[in-house]
């Protein structure tokens, strides 16, 4: 990590933290941070990725603006997080590019869906691009199964390695040397499934203002399994392909439609939710800088869900082979970024989680 604007302000507020200690059973941040007197960059790296934004601290902290200290650790750590995306990122010249996040990401959806939607229109023509397909390969008459099976799997693939790359250099800075890793690792693994902090303890977090609630805890576990269950509709489906011989599109009472309807349903209300907190909630803890790239983020999530859901609904009918090419587009956009957007952050804060685990151990 480098020495930026926001390192030093991070310093900065944790020095009073350090001295005033009020927060300490807020969250696993401040028992990590009371293990230190100083905070190197790479140490504060970590230490905002431990931190799970409930703003619990800015809402108690008596030295929060308007006071002349103007502590705001959920502010100063999502940007040092946003920050760490771009260090460690992998390849780095796509990262920094990505450091415009929300432009960027807006961009690059738009430009994927629209080659993905010209390459159809070229490939094909316009009766089997606006003609009714039903029966099994009916989704492969319009964009041919190896054609989908290379853009999304070379992408996702993609994702993966550059995930696991970028998550190996975080480890490997700020990961905290040899130690145990069983224990450790199956306790940060059972916080993070659980989203345990996010429950604050039984009260919740600060979601909106000073008031407590379970809104942001919820909406975050409708995204979350409704894209592993996204994610495991696609892989049954692949078994139903190459292991039974059976072609898409399957029945709606078929196991890979109703992991990805139940999926798209969780997506599509977490997500919409989340949009919804972001826009009602106290902006005083968010960084300005970075509301474009989460807003940006959540609405293509929100895309991916809703035209997934929509194609199902109208995959007997003339609209399917447009729906299928721009689904597929915001798909591909979605893989593409994000190993630098703010999802990523599940795979670090759990990192941080190990390293936390293996510092109380
Ligand atoms: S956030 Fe405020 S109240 Fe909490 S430990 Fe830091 S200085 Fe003290
Ligand atoms: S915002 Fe929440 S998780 Fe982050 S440091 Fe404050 S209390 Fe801890």
């Amino acid at each position: 990590m480098r020495e930026t604007d926001a390192i030093a302000e991070a310093r900065r507020n944790l020095e009073v933290c350090n001295a005033c200690r009020y927060c300490e059973g807020y969250c696993a941040v401040f028992p990590a941070m009371e293990q230190r007197r100083e905070f190197s960059p790479v140490d504060l790296g970590y230490l905002a990725n431990l931190c799970h934004g409930c703003r619990g601290c800015f809402y108690a902290c008596q030295y929060a603006p308007p006071h002349e200290f103007g502590i705001n650790l959920p502010k100063v750590f999502a940007e040092i997080r946003q920050e760490s995306y771009v260090e460690y990122s992998w390849p780095r010249p796509l990262g920094r590019l990505f450091e415009r996040n929300g432009t960027v990401v807006s961009v690059a959806a738009a430009l994927i869906t629209a080659l993905v939607m010209i390459g159809t229109a070229l490939f094909q023509s316009p009766e089997r691009l606006f003609g009714t397909h039903r029966g099994e390969g009916a989704f492969y008459a319009v964009i041919p199964h190896n054609v989908m099976v290379l853009l999304a799997g070379s992408t996702f693939v993609f994702a993966l390695v550059a995930i696991a790359i970028s998550i190996a250099r975080f480890w490997k800075e700020a990961g905290g040397g040899a130690g145990p890793v069983g224990k450790p690792f199956l306790k940060a693994a059972h916080d993070a499934l659980t989203l345990k902090n996010l429950g604050g303890g039984g009260h919740g977090c600060n979601d909106r203002d000073g008031s407590f609630g379970m809104e942001r805890r919820r909406l975050h576990h409708a995204l979350f399994y409704g894209f592993l269950l996204c994610f495991a509709s696609t892989n049954v489906a692949t078994f139903y392909h190459y292991g039974l011989g059976l072609q898409a599109p399957y029945g709606f009472l078929s196991l890979p439609v109703i992991l990805g309807t139940v999926g798209g349903i969780g997506m599509t209300v977490g997500s919409a939710g989340l949009i919804w907190l972001k826009i009602v909630g106290d902006p005083e803890p968010v960084s300005r800088r970075l509301l474009g790239a989460d807003y940006a983020m959540l609405v293509l999530l929100l895309l991916v869900a809703v035209t997934g859901l929509v194609l199902l609904a109208v995959r007997a009918t003339p609209a399917m082979g447009i729906t299928l090419a721009i689904h597929l587009g915001f798909v591909l956009a979605l893989f593409v970024a994000l190993p630098y957007s703010r999802m990523v952050h599940g795979a670090y804060r759990f990192a941080a989680l190990v390293r936390a685990a293996r510092e109380q151990h």
